[in-house]
């Protein structure tokens, strides 16, 4: 997979150099590719943004350093372009997974008000949000965007079956996990996760995440799928 992300600050991405995101980008699982918007302005300052049409507080990103980045990274539109806003689809595990079927993705980040409507008409496919609150631009939401994305390439978690069983996978939330010591502070692993039956760990992880579900998100019980 390819991600081209688009951005006013590219050195925020820098976070994707480490643990299993940097692991994976050096076994080439998939790249990540960073372009500076500004690097793509016309004007002789590098500016990118301006004041809103219409008047109003802050900024609005202009149309030309976008567009022009956009046609130099994505010619031929071959990439998913997406642009990172509140106004979008929130993002879900669904989401996570049918992105992670695509082999290139764009992710235009805004930032100040937010980005001339008229790039976004011509130039984007769709508008994705990380959730009902408004953050001061788009690189953290691109970030969760790809992170979440990357860890459904096989090998990325050096583990394929780690996405199929865990939290939303199938509507359900994670039972609790353990790892050693047995025993820590006086309190002990559950016995069935130390008695060697398969069948019976199954049966008690399925248990404990239908109630746990059940006891925090009973909203995700309603949408089946079981
Ligand atoms: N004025 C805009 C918000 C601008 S926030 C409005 O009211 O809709 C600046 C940028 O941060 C946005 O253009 C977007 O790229 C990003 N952003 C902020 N909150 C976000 C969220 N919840 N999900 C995705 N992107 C978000």
């Amino acid at each position: 997979m390819k991600i081209d992300v688009l951005t006013l600050f590219p050195e925020m991405f820098d976070v994707f150099n480490h643990s299993l995101m940097g692991k994976a980008q050096e076994k080439q699982l998939f790249t990540l590719n960073r372009h500076n918007i500004r690097d793509y302005s016309l004007d002789k300052h590098k500016r990118c943004d301006d004041y809103p049409f219409g008047g109003g507080a802050g900024m609005v990103m202009m149309p030309q350093p976008i567009h022009d980045c956009i046609m130099a990274v994505d010619p031929s539109h071959t990439a998913l372009r997406i642009f990172m806003s509140p106004k979008g689809e929130t993002l879900s595990q669904k989401k996570v997974a049918q992105l992670a079927n695509c082999d290139h993705l764009l992710i235009l980040c805004g930032h100040y008000e937010g980005v001339d409507q008229r790039v976004l008409d011509s130039d984007i496919d769709c508008e994705i949000s990380i959730g009902d609150y408004v953050l001061s631009g788009g690189e953290i939401p691109a970030m969760v965007l790809i992170d979440s994305v990357a860890r459904y390439i096989p090998e990325v978690l050096g583990n394929r079956e780690a996405t199929v069983e865990e939290s939303f996978s199938s509507n359900l939330l994670e039972y609790p996990q353990y790892t050693r010591p047995q025993e820590f502070n006086g309190m002990k692993v559950p016995d069935v996760l130390v008695s060697g039956n398969h069948q019976l760990v199954d049966e008690w992880r399925r248990q404990q995440s239908l109630e746990l579900t059940k006891k925090l998100r009973p909203d995700l019980l309603k949408k089946g799928d079981l």
